[in-house]
């Protein structure tokens, strides 16, 4: 293999990158190098002086489909040759109304209006936004709280990092600064009679000030890669009702099948008022979420003193990335996908079980396409990179987690070199 700083294009790039562009929860100038990436296709990744790697990451669970798939770029060649934006205010168009239809058919029944947003968090913003409006338009605007169970993530904007987990998450530094919300204890794995009683008589104390409860349902996502029994949803749901609060589901990391059920909140049966989706929901193409509400929540709304939502982002419901959402959809749904997300669940549990006896691992743990070995250490992330790298795979470990959740289309062969680079990964950071 090349070293990428024999090419001086390569160089000159990395060169530029680490003095002038940010990247994800990065300092500036950058510590650690990138890897940099010339194209992909399929389940691979083509990195200079590395060769292909094969993603174990889905692009932060997007690309279930994997990357260039034929029907996704055909579907986002197609709507080029229309248009590739126009604004929403006061016009509509195609791929965003059949997008909408879509949502509405496949979420869960209830979920009857779709507000197209340009990111998961924006979606977030929206949807506490709605719960908060719909309290004030029923003249109930001390209802200005939001609830949620510790270890959860939510996004980075400032309502949204509100409802993030308050200690060791990455919002930790805004303590104090942000919108103080109501925390319930994390939930445990497996259903306990006591936890629910708790999740019960906290919502019940501050019902009088909570506008909704938000949580990710079955999966705690950036929070922590925690998993819990679905029946803590019907849990929430009648304690809710119970008590006069909206329920928020924030689906964008467990949409689209990752867990095993089209959403998670399918798992417990559950319809919340309001639902978030995002990541997967272009197939990983193009940034797009969306925030679905029920019948109730709009027109509680529309009968306020301001009956209208006053959100509308300049790119909302971009057109090509409605298009190619509705195309990576009904790839989805057009494919017995329940079968593939449970081929990886099976192959995930096999290939990460050796895992479970190297030293410093804590816990081993599969959920539909998602696999987590978690460390009792904080991980050397530069070392667990290299490790799973020179497997051939991209991981991204966080924390004390070496996670992966791959492209639905990855095969058994990759899924077993995922596995390796999972264990080597974690035997190395
Ligand atoms: C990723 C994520 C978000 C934020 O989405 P962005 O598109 O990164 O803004 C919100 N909630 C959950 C559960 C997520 O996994």
């Amino acid at each position: 293999m090349p070293d990428p700083h024999t090419d001086p294009r390569v160089s000159e790039l990395l060169a530029l990158d680490r003095e002038h562009v940010w990247h994800p929860y990065g300092p500036m100038p950058g510590r650690q190098e990138p890897l940099v990436v010339e194209s992909a296709a399929g389940v691979r990744l083509r990195v200079t002086g590395h060769g292909e790697l094969v993603d174990g990451m889905s692009s932060w669970w997007s690309a279930i489909h994997g990357y260039r798939h034929p029907v996704l770029d055909e579907a986002a060649r197609d709507q080029l040759g229309r248009m590739s934006h126009v604004m929403f205010g006061g016009l509509t168009h195609e791929p965003a109304v059949r997008l909408a239809q879509r949502l509405v058919d496949m979420s869960p029944q209830g979920l009857e209006h779709v507000f197209l947003a340009d990111s998961g968090s924006v979606s977030v913003e929206v949807a506490l936004k709605m719960c908060l409006q719909y309290w004030r338009s029923l003249g109930r605007g001390e209802k200005h709280r939001m609830l949620t169970w510790r270890g959860g993530y939510h996004g980075d904007t400032w309502h949204p990092m509100s409802v993030c987990d308050p200690e060791g998450g990455m919002h930790e530094l805004w303590g104090g600064v942000l919108q103080p919300q109501v925390f319930a204890d994390a939930p445990p794995d497996t259903y306990e009679e006591s936890y629910a009683e708790h999740l019960r008589a906290v919502i019940e104390r501050h019902a009088h000030e909570l506008a909704a409860v938000i949580v990710e349902p079955v999966v705690q996502g950036a929070g922590g890669m925690r998993f819990h029994s679905p029946a803590y949803l019907q849990v929430l749901r009648d304690a809710c009702d119970a008590h006069d609060v909206l329920l928020v589901f924030d689906e964008i990391a467990t949409g689209f099948g990752r867990t095993g059920t089209l959403f998670a909140a399918g798992q417990a049966g559950v319809t919340p008022d309001v639902m978030c989706l995002g990541k997967a929901l272009t197939g990983g193409y193009m940034t797009m979420a969306a925030t679905l509400c029920t019948r109730r929540v709009a027109e509680g709304i529309s009968r306020g003193d301001v009956p209208v939502l006053a959100h509308g982002p300049t790119f909302m419901g971009n057109p090509l990335a409605a298009a190619v959402a509705c195309a990576s959809v009904d790839l989805l749904l057009g494919q017995d996908w329940q079968t593939e997300v449970k081929r990886i669940e099976t192959g995930l549990r096999e290939h990460l079980a050796p895992a479970a006896d190297l030293p410093g691992v804590q816990d081993v743990r599969v959920l539909g396409a998602i696999g987590v070995v978690q460390l009792d250490h904080e991980i050397d992330m530069a070392a667990a990179t290299r490790a799973a790298v020179a497997e051939g795979v991209w991981l991204r470990p966080f924390r004390d987690l070496v996670y992966t959740m791959p492209p639905y289309v990855t095969g058994d062969e990759d899924l077993a070199r995922i596995g390796r680079a999972v264990c080597a990964a974690a035997r190395e950071g």
